[in-house]
């Protein structure tokens, strides 16, 4: 559904991506972990072009999406991505939020575009939320309008970057609870977090990255368990 061929990615002499080769099925969860600076927000940056890669080849269901007649606008509804900071509009409620690219970009009727916000309002459990400004919902429940306005929109896979890092712990289970939930549904996911309990219970594969490259990757249970490489059992042990 999405790959990755030798893709690199420099700001002037500091290579931060090193030729990363990922190929992410379809229905696929992936977590990706790693210490700070080691590349992962810039390589699900490169996924929907919010950076341009220096070097290789993406492709999102065999479409080459780094071609020059790729139309970025769509490409950014197939590829959702969601945010640590959910960057909903304050002046504007729940619901307006969803419907906006609806409207905007996709061009639905008002009364298409809401009924589209309603029905993913209430898959992230707030149906009765949708007409709250995003000041009366806690980080939680914007958190979770983020990720309904990012499904709205169609995406065929979605890149999370550390979801939930920004909230305080008790709200973090119900934005966990919509992630494992879009994966039974078989939504194909790359998903950049810390929750390494999560990660461990509901990933397909885990992506361990230094330093801008794979260092080392398989599932779960083998990735925390028995870990191979030194540089996975250091960062791991340093969690603790
Ligand atoms: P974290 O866990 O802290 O979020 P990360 O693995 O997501 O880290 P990136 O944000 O991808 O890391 O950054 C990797 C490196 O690239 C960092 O050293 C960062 O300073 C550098 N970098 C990122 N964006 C730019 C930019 N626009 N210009 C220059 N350097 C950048
Ligand atoms: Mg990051």
């Amino acid at each position: 559904m999405l790959e990755l061929g030798g893709l690199t990615k420099s700001f002037g002499q500091t290579h931060i991506l090193k030729a990363v080769d990922l190929k992410v099925m379809r229905g696929e969860m992936v977590f990706i972990i790693g210490p700070s600076g080691s590349g992962k927000s810039t390589l699900l940056r490169c996924c929907n072009r919010l950076e341009e890669p220096t070097d290789g080849k993406i492709w999102v269901g065999g479409v080459d999406i780094c071609a020059p007649s790729t139309n970025l606008n769509k490409l950014r509804q197939d590829i959702g991505m969601v945010f640590q900071s959910f960057n909903l509009y304050a002046h504007m409620t729940a619901k307006q939020n969803v419907m906006l690219a609806l409207r905007k970009v996709q061009k639905k009727s008002k009364a298409e575009a809401e009924a589209i916000a309603l029905k993913f309002l209430t898959q992230v459990g707030l149906a009765e939320r949708a007409d709250f400004y995003p000041s009366a919902l806690s980080g939680g429940q914007q958190q979770r309008v983020a990720i309904a306005r990012t499904l709205a929109l169609g995406p065929k896979v979605v890149l999370f970057d550390e979801p939930t890092s920004a909230l305080d712990p008790e709200l973090v289970g119900g934005v966990l609870q919509v992630m494992r939930q879009l994966r039974e549904e078989g939504m194909t996911m790359v998903v950049v977090s810390h929750e390494m309990r999560f990660a461990r219970d509901a990933a397909d594969r885990v992506i361990f990255m230094a330093d801008g490259v794979i260092v080392e990757q398989g599932p779960p249970e083998q990735v925390f368990g028995a870990p191979q490489h030194p540089r996975t059992r250091e960062f791991l042990s340093s969690l603790n």
